[in-house]
């Protein structure tokens, strides 16, 4: 069955609650795993990381049990911290080598690569804007290391048609696997391919060893290549009614957090803004989603134009919004976005745990289990 995505507020919480951290462990991997399929509400920040971990160490669940969970959680609010620090359309650590295009293939593009469970994958992104992690490291691995093509147009395609998309996790993780990430370009052959996304294909390009992968020519099939160019949809609505005597609380495509100044009166404005969206387009399901989602929080009203525009239409004072790099000229009062922890360390087990994706030093373990968690 394909995942389903609620957008109602109860329904979200409840899902949040239904997490098995430790089947999560034991399955993450798979493609029917017991992953949480929440990020499209955590990249839309209708809750937070600290939220879902919050819940889950409600259910008394302690965090060593629970660690593999925690620190994917961590990956987040980790590559947040990058796009904080960094330009996220440049490379992180260094450049990617080599590079033949700066497209992507049509193969790819067309869900036509002849590996069939990334062609599902990509079926699966266009029609129900999901894809599961290892396929999008199979996808990204298949489009930059035996394609060649650069990662940032590539990334603007799947960004583009993820319900989940969120620029810092996606270029990150494009990143990483090209190798302008991470010191080690990430490969997976096509028996890793089979044993996660429970297929059972012989014989393709990927059917060979990793030192063999690791030398591939791009494959004839993947030598045609086009830009993505994104269709941009804007949502059409009407003229907000507000009350300059009230605070303004300022939603967007990445704050649409109910509980968010929840008691407080006030104007509570979705800006849909033209100029970020022509930067980061993203399609139709996901305005749809978005608008779905902005739904659970009481009053709100859409705005379509950019911040200045709003502030140059009604003289409110008292305007409020939640932190993010890609907010384009606001003004009034910033508040954090919510953080698994302020100082960038999250408890875990004083075992052996070190991750070797990200900058450096990220999820290095300690004696005493603190793990830096943000160290851009
Ligand atoms: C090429 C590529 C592009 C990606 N683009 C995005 C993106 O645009 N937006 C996005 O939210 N994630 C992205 N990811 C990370 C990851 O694939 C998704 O967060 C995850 O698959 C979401 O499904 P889930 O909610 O079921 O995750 P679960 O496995 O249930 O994890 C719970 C939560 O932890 C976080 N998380 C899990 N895995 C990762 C990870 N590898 N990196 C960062 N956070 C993680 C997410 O917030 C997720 O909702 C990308 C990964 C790759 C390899």
């Amino acid at each position: 069955m394909e995942p389903q995505f609620a957008t109602d507020y109860t329904a979200i919480i409840e899902k949040a609650d239904r997490i098995d951290p430790v089947e999560y462990r034991k399955t993450r991997n798979y493609v029917d795993g017991a992953v949480t399929y929440l990020s499209p509400c955590i990249s839309r920040g209708v809750i937070s990381t600290r939220q879902v971990l919050e819940t889950v160490l409600a259910k008394g669940y302690k965090i060593p049990e629970i660690e593999s969970f925690v620190k994917e959680l961590c990956w987040r609010d980790y590559f947040q911290r990058v796009g904080q620090v960094k330009d996220l359309n440049r490379e992180i650590k260094q450049a990617q080598v080599p590079v033949s295009n700066y497209e992507i293939s049509v193969a790819v593009l067309e869900g036509k690569t002849g590996i069939n469970a990334i062609d599902e994958a990509i079926q699966q992104i266009y029609r129900i804007g999901y894809m599961h992690n290892p396929c999008r490291m199979y996808t990204a691995s298949l489009v930059c290391n035996i394609g060649k093509s650069h990662w940032l147009n590539p990334s603007q395609w799947l960004y583009y048609h993820l319900l989940d998309g969120d620029w810092a996790s996606n270029t990150c993780s494009w990143q990483w696997v090209a190798g302008a990430n991470s010191s080690k370009k990430y490969y997976a052959n096509q028996e890793n391919i089979n044993k996660y996304a429970l297929t059972n294909q012989s014989n393709a390009f990927l059917d060979v060893s990793y030192e063999e992968l690791e030398q591939m020519e791009t494959p004839d099939s993947f030598l045609l290549t086009k830009k993505f160019v994104p269709e941009i949809f804007l949502s059409s609505a009407s003229i907000p009614k507000i009350d300059v005597e009230l605070p303004t609380f300022i939603y967007n495509y990445y704050n649409l957090d109910p509980l968010w100044h929840l008691e407080e009166k006030g104007n509570r404005i979705l800006l849909i803004e033209p100029d970020f969206f022509s930067q980061y387009p993203i399609s139709k399901k996901c305005i749809d989603l978005m608008l779905a989602l902005s739904e659970n929080i009481p009053g709100i009203q859409v705005f379509a134009g950019s911040f200045q525009s709003f502030t140059d239409t009604w003289q409110v004072e008292n305007i409020y919004f939640k932190e993010h790099p890609l907010n384009i000229g606001y003004k009034g009062t910033k508040e954090p976005r919510d953080w698994i922890a302020e100082d960038g360390f999250v408890n875990l087990s004083a075992s052996e745990v070190l991750i070797s994706q990200g900058l450096d030093a990220y999820f290095k373990s300690t004696e005493i289990g603190r793990l830096p968690y943000a160290k851009p």
